[in-house]
């Protein structure tokens, strides 16, 4: 069963303990707990029917310390404004862990997309990228995807920009379609280091990624591709699931044929050859590696206790609870966590904003190479930290990775004005 912890409560909690083996300033601690700022605005738009209406938005700069603000942008009703502060901080600590030269920032809409039209979904867009106008921009602020959103909305974001700046700006957001400016490997690169973080997870812990099972909760961009290229490094995809539920074959199907079949009946039930199983179940298989890539909270303490996986790879941004991660540390359970297993997404975000800015493309050999090159080279990073620390997992040891570099940051900037 699914908690509702406050996800903002949970990204401090997880700065407490790694505050706690760091001899930080309290007061500097305390900085790396809230966002510098929060826009909270309201939209109106048309409806298709010629009605008003007005939904809730918001965009949170959480630290800029090592760069501009960075992370994405995303559609769903359980948008608030204590979720965007969470996903912007665990956004300004994925990058200081991936060493990529941004901080952290986040926006969502309240909404549900599935109740609008195209031409209405463009108004809303244009509408929200027209109030943070004032606040992105290549050097400022660069959003990009997440979930419910993909390259037709960054399209929409980039063109209102540039129109009402009077400018080409490719690179104040990420994500784009390749004619738009977007980069080679962009919308793979979540799942991409997703499957790389197991692969080099697994290598650690001594184990064979080939015939390994694993279950993938959430197929949406980062779960569907994860889970295609675990199965291409020889893993054995035995279970997956969507908002309608999942499926299950103990001798493993090809996540690519289920994707397909997701794209045509809009859900992965109903596969051929096999078993519907529900969300919790799926969380509690028996498998070698559990993928959480879905939504916040999809794991808590209680749930935590049933988990047979060896492993989990977060490919979602905040799925296991503090109550969680204390459980599977207690039982031995490793964690790859998200702001490492999910950082491929604004790593090759950052890969298409250093093209935009040379306006010269790179080839998608590059972008998998330098992606592979950074998400092994923090890992490495992680397991030393984890390893040299007293810490109780993986995660404390990812943050005091992450606080480390952006506490170096503030350091060297002096506390001005
Ligand atoms: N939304 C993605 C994330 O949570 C990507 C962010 C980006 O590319 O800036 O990491």
């Amino acid at each position: 069963m699914s908690s509702e912890a406050n996800p903002f409560e949970s990204l401090r909690e997880q700065v407490d303990d790694a505050a706690a083996v760091l001899e930080t300033d309290p007061g500097v601690i305390e900085r790396l707990k809230n966002p510098e700022r929060v826009l909270e605005t309201n939209l109106t738009f048309e409806r298709d029917d010629g009605s008003l209406e007005t939904v809730r938005a918001y965009r949170s700069q959480f630290n800029g310390d090592r760069g501009p603000y960075k992370g994405g942008i995303r559609y769903h009703p359980g948008v608030t404004r204590d979720e965007v502060k969470a996903l912007s901080g665990w956004m300004a600590y994925k990058c200081a862990v991936v060493d990529v030269p941004y901080g952290g920032g986040k926006g969502g809409i309240a909404i549900d997309p599935a109740d609008y039209s195209a031409d209405e979904l463009e108004r809303i867009t244009r509408a929200f990228a027209t109030e943070l106008r004032p606040m992105i921009g290549e050097d400022r602020d660069i959003p990009a995807p997440d979930v419910n959103t993909g390259q037709r909305e960054m399209n929409w974001i980039k063109d209102t920009y540039e129109t009402l700046e009077n400018t080409t700006a490719p690179g104040v957001i990420t994500g784009k379609a390749i004619d738009s400016g977007g980069s080679e490997g962009r919308v793979e690169a979540t799942g991409r280091s997703v499957a790389l973080s197991a692969r080099e997870a697994f290598d650690w812990l001594g184990r064979d990624l080939s015939g390994a099972t694993v279950a993938v909760q959430g197929y949406g961009n980062a779960g569907s591709v994860a889970a295609a290229l675990l199965d291409d490094l020889g893993a054995d995809v035995v279970a997956v699931s969507d908002s309608s539920g999942g499926i299950h074959d103990p001798d493993g199907f090809d996540p690519r044929e289920v994707k397909a079949h997701k794209s045509e009946t809009g859900s992965v039930t109903g596969y051929h050859g096999t078993d519907a199983i529900t969300n919790d179940e799926l969380l509690t298989l028996d498998v070698d590696c559990l993928v959480p890539a879905a939504l916040e909270n999809a794991v808590d303490g209680d749930l935590a206790a049933d988990v047979r996986a060896d492993l989990i790879v977060e490919a979602a941004n905040g799925p296991l609870t503090p109550d969680a991660d204390d459980v599977l540390a207690d039982r031995g359970v490793h964690v790859v966590p998200d702001i490492l297993a999910n950082a491929g997404g604004v790593t090759v975000s950052y890969f298409e904003w250093v093209q935009n800015r040379q306006r010269f493309g790179w080839t998608e050999e590059r972008v998998n190479e330098e992606l592979e090159r950074v998400i092994t080279d923090a890992f490495d990073t992680l397991v030393d930290t984890y390893e040299s620390n007293e810490v109780p997992n993986l995660r404390t040891a990812a943050y005091v990775v992450g606080i480390g570099r952006i506490v170096n940051a503030y350091d060297q900037a002096g506390n001005w004005p």
